[in-house]
């Protein structure tokens, strides 16, 4: 999304300020499950909650929000760590440095952008000796920008070969970001083909790729995603309100 064709996402502060933006994202789920004949049960909603403070926090998991997604680790310890009182578990869904894996393997329940098998195995070596489990997404580059993270789409079969190595991770399926643009057709070029290979994948071997999830689609373009078969849509700035931050900070540009 370009700054001039950026939705106005307001600032959610109170806990009905939350209800009412969840809702209205979670009605343009609905429509576009329908749209594309899919239960929208299908569609996992996981608000994204970086930068946010904790305060805001709080008021979004008394909304509802028991799931929340962090891109950086630093992060997502420490507001773990500060309302670990409360009913909220927490997904990384950020690149890993792999000095980083031991705090992932402490506190996350999931971890959505596993790029390498070194992050792989020291993510298992870690939760291993924790004595826990974590469901992960293996990350695909599908908009073959430097600025992406993740696989390239021909690495995914053979690293999905190895991942049985590492017992502690749950393969819950394929995660990716689109290209960010206005051009809707490149858009969803991106998604379905994520789609094509989670299929192809799971026609050559079922048992590799766990329950075949497809988490893709953010602020700007979850609609879109859904309507190409994800499963999984990580929605920040329209529940919680525009970012200050850039998105550069949390990609290589
Ligand atoms: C920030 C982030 C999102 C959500 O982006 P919004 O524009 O706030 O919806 C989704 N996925 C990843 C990996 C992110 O870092």
């Amino acid at each position: 999304m370009t700054a001039d064709s950026a939705p106005e996402y307001t600032t959610a502060m109170q806990v009905e300020d939350f209800r009412r933006n969840l809702a209205a994202v979670q009605t343009k789920i609905d429509a576009a499950a329908r749209r594309a004949d899919r239960d929208p049960g299908e569609v996992r909603l996981l608000p994204v909650s970086k930068t946010v403070p904790e305060d805001r926090i709080v008021n979004a998991i008394a909304a509802g929000c028991h799931q929340l997604g962090e891109n950086k680790v630093q992060e997502a310890k420490r507001k773990h760590g500060n309302l670990a009182h409360l009913d909220v578990s927490w997904s990384v869904i950020g690149h890993l440095q792999t000095n980083k894996a031991k705090d992932v393997a402490a506190f996350a329940d999931e971890f959505q952008a596993v790029d390498s098998l070194r992050v792989a195995e020291a993510l298992d070596r870690r939760l291993q000796m924790a004595g826990r489990g974590l469901d992960v997404y293996v990350q695909v580059n599908t908009s073959q920008e430097e600025s992406k993270y993740g696989l390239d789409p021909d690495e995914v079969p053979d690293v999905l070969r190895a991942m049985p190595n590492y017992s502690s991770l749950r393969v819950r399926g394929l995660m990716t970001l689109a290209v960010f643009s206005d051009d809707t057709e490149r858009v969803r070029e991106c998604f379905a083909l994520l789609r094509g290979l989670r299929d192809r994948i799971r026609d050559a071997d079922p048992a590799l790729i766990g329950d075949g999830g497809l988490s893709m689609g953010m602020s700007g373009d979850y609609e879109l995603a859904i309507e190409e078969g994800s499963t999984c849509v990580r929605v920040g700035q329209a529940i919680f309100g525009a970012r200050a931050t850039p998105d550069s900070m949390y990609w290589p540009s």
